[in-house]
């Protein structure tokens, strides 16, 4: 009986893997599409100055909808079209689209907002990605200073050469480059006197938890501190409550994102935010 048993849990694991293989290209065949059947969208999500409260500028962070699944996160789409390399034309969708959008943004009005775009790995090490970012500032006409490129650390830190001198050619460019997730990778510190970098986006791990004096505490304020140091501002990300504002005030954080301000917006919600400023 327990033969049988394992026997029917053998067929009904297979099976399962069986599903596993099948919804990945089945995902993967949609997410071919859609970039042609117009699939995707941004959402913007405010960046505020934590001493005046203002808001300075916009993370734009993709959203697809499909017809037939309904929304697929970013978590969860990304990493396939990195191992697919279906990246490099999504994340040029995104670049341009961002630019655009900030670019119309200043012609109404809001000169000084900024625009943050993630760069996943493969598509930062492409061959052609300088080329890319020049195309969607022409395009746009949205001058350099106001695109911020978010990179990660093992990003930077892949092909370390190759990615100083794309570092570098961005900043003569007048990009600007912050550092996402900040503190939940394995590398040494070293490459912050190394790398043109300007922001350090603190991850949501450590502020999920913040309140004065705890651990936690203990880490945003060194990374503050160092930062000052090095002349970089220090963005905290996932900011959801009153008290963490009040903390990362206090540690003197530069800027903040997260529930508390604002989810991430449909272009005209956003919009709308701007005008009641
Ligand atoms: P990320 O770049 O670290 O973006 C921040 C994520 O935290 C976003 O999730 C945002 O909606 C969420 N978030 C913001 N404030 C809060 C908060 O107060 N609490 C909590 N719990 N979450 C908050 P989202 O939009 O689901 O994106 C997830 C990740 O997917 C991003 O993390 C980024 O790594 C990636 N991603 C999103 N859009 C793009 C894109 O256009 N290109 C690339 N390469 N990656 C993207
Ligand atoms: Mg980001
Ligand atoms: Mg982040
Ligand atoms: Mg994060």
């Amino acid at each position: 009986l327990s033969k049988q048993k394992g026997g029917n849990q053998l067929t009904f694991f297979s099976e399962e893997m069986n599903e596993e293989v099948l919804k990945r290209f089945e995902m993967e065949g949609y997410l071919r599409k859609a970039l042609k059947n117009k699939q995707f969208t941004l959402h913007y999500q405010p960046l505020v100055c934590l001493e005046s409260g203002e808001l300075f500028g916009s993370e734009a962070l993709i959203r697809w909808y499909h017809p037939k699944i309904g929304n697929i996160s970013p978590a969860q789409f990304i990493p396939l079209a990195e191992e697919t390399g279906l990246i490099n034309d999504i994340g040029r969708w995104v670049l341009n689209e961002a630019c655009k959008q900030n670019k119309l943004w200043h012609d109404q009005g809001f000169t000084h907002l900024q625009i943050s775009v993630n760069v996943a790995a493969r598509q930062f090490q492409q061959k052609h990605f300088l080329k890319v970012v020049k195309d969607a500032l022409q395009q746009s006409g949205l001058p350099p200073k106001y695109l911020i490129l978010e990179l990660t650390e093992s990003t930077m830190l892949k092909n370390k050469k190759h990615s100083i001198a794309v570092m570098k050619e961005l900043q003569r460019m007048g990009i600007q480059v912050s550092i996402d997730d900040f503190g939940t990778g394995y590398s040494s510190l070293s490459y912050l006197k190394d790398l043109p970098i300007d922001t350090l986006k603190i991850d949501r791990s450590f502020i999920h938890n913040l309140r004065m004096n705890t651990s936690d505490a203990a880490i945003v304020k060194a990374i503050i501190t160092m930062g000052k140091g090095l002349q970089l501002k220090v963005l905290a990300e996932g900011v959801e409550t009153e008290e963490q504002m009040k903390v990362l005030k206090k540690l003197d954080c530069h800027f903040a994102q997260g529930y508390f301000f604002q989810k991430p917006l449909v272009n005209q919600e956003f919009e709308k935010g701007l005008q009641q400023q």
